[in-house]
């Protein structure tokens, strides 16, 4: 049994003083306070003073592996064992941030695979992996220089047959780059209804990267189920996200990361060229981001860092930050890193809730993010179905 000063369940209200969560297996047994607990399950306890206990976070964008913008990136194309290994750190790290599942938006190799079998074999810790393998643009589209890892498709026909090699290669979802700053739309309506017809066929969800005019308009029509960045979604189209079932992945913080490289002239040509739109997103974000959470669309929290070489992996703590900044409550921006991501997943039956019978994908921080959303950033050990992956050095939790 796991005893914290609180527990946060993840569904943006719950917080119970003095709680207590009994694991047994991968799976949470019971979640309450701790004095009852302890009369229906007198056992061991590992106490966690100090801490508030939530459920494990769930990034729903990250490129596995993308080392592009790395110091190195030219050995790490060069050498598939040296990649392996930095995307073995990567992925250790993602786990220290607190972060139990990522969705990987596409990846080269298929590593997100790979990577899934490694993790089932013990050979290294990663997060729970959902994948898309490569994502599908169209020639000469967004992503279209990201070798390996985004293939070029033209023509619904076409379109159906990537989606199929993707599932038939191990893809959880699919992941379709449609729209880059403010050029409009890349894929026409009827490859984007292909796509997502094709992948619902078979049960998978489609995740649209779109930001911009027509194309967030087309991906929305389209059916995708969830928009990616939607940097300039308007809140009648959030509405109709919302009465869709569609899930909003804002991606604020990279934005904000890439922007600050910009006006401190760290950044390559390619981001450089990009200044006036990456300001322009920032202060987009910032004046919509509540306008469109209070909607009612469902958001989830997405970080994308690995597309810019962040030096941390997987920072959905500072996506979480933003999002209070820019208006909503801290509870409301953990659930958008916790229950709001499993529901975007269609996995709340078994994730990102503190909840009898969901797996026991866990964290404490020390503090209250309840009140201090900084506090995510905290991490004082994490748990994975049931098991301790990390222990900060002044934890002595769980040996
Ligand atoms: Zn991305």
């Amino acid at each position: 049994m796991l005893v914290a000063d609180r527990l946060i369940t993840g569904d943006g209200k719950t917080v119970i003083e003095q709680g207590a969560v009994v694991l047994r297996g991968k799976r949470i047994l019971a979640a309450g306070r701790a004095e009852e607990l302890r009369r229906l399950f007198p056992e061991e306890e590992i106490r966690l003073p100090g801490c508030t206990l939530m459920p494990g976070m769930i990034d729903m964008h990250t490129h596995i592996g993308y080392y592009y913008g790395e110091k190195n990136a030219e050995r790490l194309a060069e050498d598939r064992m040296l990649r392996a290994y930095f995307i073995g750190k990567r992925m250790e790290d993602t786990l220290k941030a607190g972060v139990t599942t990522i969705r990987d938006m596409s990846s080269a190799d298929g590593i997100g695979t790979v990577l899934k079998e490694a993790a089932a074999a013990g050979y290294l810790r990663a997060p729970r992996i959902v994948t898309s393998l490569r994502g599908l643009c169209i020639t000469g589209g967004h992503g279209c220089s990201m070798t390996g890892a985004v293939e070029e498709v033209d023509g619904a026909e076409a379109v159906r047959r990537a989606v199929r090699r993707n599932i038939r290669d191990g893809a959880d979802c699919i992941k379709l780059l449609d729209s880059e700053a403010y050029r409009g739309e890349e894929f026409n309506q009827e490859e984007l209804d292909a796509a997502v017809a094709e992948a619902h066929r078979f049960g998978r969800k489609v995740a649209a990267h779109a930001g911009y005019g027509p194309s967030m308009e087309m991906c929305i029509q389209a059916g995708c189920d969830s928009i990616e960045h939607g940097t300039h979604l308007r809140v009648e189209q959030a509405e109709r996200m919302r009465d869709n079932g569609q899930t909003w992945v804002p991606t604020i913080y990279v934005f904000h990361y890439a922007y600050e490289l910009v006006k401190n002239n760290l950044a390559d040509g390619d981001l450089s060229s990009n200044g006036a739109y990456l300001k322009d997103t920032v202060e987009t974000y910032r004046d919509m981001f509540k306008k469109l959470y209070d909607t009612g669309v469902l958001v989830a929290t997405g970080t994308d860092t690995d597309a810019c070489s962040h030096p941390q992996a997987s920072p959905v703590a500072r996506e979480c930050d933003l999002m209070v900044q820019y208006g909503i409550s801290p509870m409301e921006a953990i659930a958008c890193a916790t229950g709001n991501g499993a529901k975007a997943l269609g996995l709340s039956d078994s994730l990102g809730l503190i909840r009898e019978g969901c797996l026991a994908d866990l964290l404490a921080v020390r503090g209250n993010p309840g009140e201090n959303i900084r506090a995510l950033e905290d991490v004082q050990a994490v748990w994975q179905e049931g098991i301790c992956v990390y222990e900060s050095e002044s934890a002595h939790l769980c040996k």
